[in-house]
């Protein structure tokens, strides 16, 4: 299976030379974009613009890259280890630039289609990578997730040391919210900021969960929460707040995409019983309100989130001993992850 991906960085450490050389690209492609008239530019850049830009409305617009026109290789310095070569239409060699970011696989993937932005002066690259992946088929283990409002993901270890993710998130949800009803609209202008910080959390979390589905060599489960809107969860006001934009569907998708990327399949199963059985015993208990699951049957009391992370481990493991891991949800199950930034990655 084929999987994309962008990867973004920066080109640091640019002489005056260099830095000029870039900005006459740059402003060549503006103006050839608002007037038509060719000043210049690389003839490669000048082609996707032309295939790409048809309606110019915004003042600025990135150099797009031809795939095969950007170059990169290593050549560590005591600032990065990687330079890229950016056609250029001063020069027929292009211009090899320090470029910065914290991808390292470059040797695994192909380059597809780059995008030049330059922002208060600086150039930045986002780069179009392909890699071919092909998902394991066994695992030794289950690395169980649940996700939820209060944690926004609760895993077990194979040892059955839960985890709780999403402390820092719920904070950052909590100032926000506390922001816009001070500032009311005038925290507008920070919105990029708040949605920078909420999808840096999600991207945290995600590849915290994969990472420890690689050191398990883990098939990871999710409890699919798709009921949960419907579900009675308390009346709390604040916890309806919380669950209101709730980024469940963007904290699955990145799970997915960054498992598949290390070759790692996800499942997910209907979480219906997986919160209300006691993992103890098997019989119907109730979720509790202060987030305690207690069973009227063989009195286990336990977080309610450890608790269903429990009940999808072993549901995981019947489909591991079934040979049912054929039907892995991949990237197309999941919406809206192409392009995910990957900084974390
Ligand atoms: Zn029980």
């Amino acid at each position: 299976m084929l999987i994309w991906k962008t990867i973004t960085g920066k080109l640091v450490d640019l002489s005056r030379k260099e830095q000029e050389i870039l900005d006459i690209e740059y402003e060549n492609l503006q103006y050839f974009l608002h007037t038509g008239h060719d000043l210049g530019l690389h003839p490669d850049n000048k082609r996707q613009a032309l295939r790409s830009y048809k309606e110019i409305k915004r003042r600025e617009y990135p150099i797009l890259i031809g795939k095969g026109m950007l170059k990169l290789e290593e050549k560590p310095t005591t600032i990065c280890r990687y330079r890229v070569r950016i056609p250029i239409g001063l020069s027929k060699y292009g211009l090899w630039c320090t470029f910065k970011s914290y991808f390292t696989e470059w040797s695994s993937v192909e380059l597809c289609r780059s995008k030049l932005y330059r922002r208060d002066g600086e150039y930045y690259l986002y780069i179009t990578i392909r890699k071919e992946v092909a998902l394991k088929k066994t695992y030794s283990h289950i690395l169980p997730v649940d996700l939820g409002i209060r944690n926004s993901a609760v895993t077990v270890s194979p040892s059955g040391k839960p985890r709780f993710y999403g402390r820092r998130l719920r904070r950052i949800r909590g100032w926000w919210f506390y922001i816009h009803r001070k500032l009311g609209r005038k925290a507008k202008k920070w919105r990029n900021r708040e949605s920078r910080q909420i999808t840096d959390q999600l991207h945290k979390i995600a590849r915290d969960i994969v990472e420890q589905a690689v050191r398990y060599d883990a098939l990871i489960v999710l409890g699919d929460l798709r009921g949960i809107r419907k579900k009675k969860m308390g009346t709390g006001r604040r916890l309806k707040r919380l669950m209101s934009h709730w980024p469940y569907h963007r904290l699955k998708s990145y799970i997915v995409y960054k498992a598949n990327w290390k070759g790692i399949a996800v499942v997910e199963i209907d979480e219906g019983y997986t919160s209300k059985i006691c993992s103890g015993c098997g019989a119907l208990g109730r979720r509790e309100i202060q987030g305690l699951f207690k069973c009227p049957s063989c009195g286990l009391e336990l977080n309610a989130d450890v608790n269903a992370a429990r009940n999808i481990r072993a549901r995981g493991y019947m489909l591991l001993a079934g040979g049912d891991v054929t039907r892995p949800i991949t990237l197309k199950a999941v919406s809206g992850v192409q392009g995910t930034s990957n900084r974390f990655m």
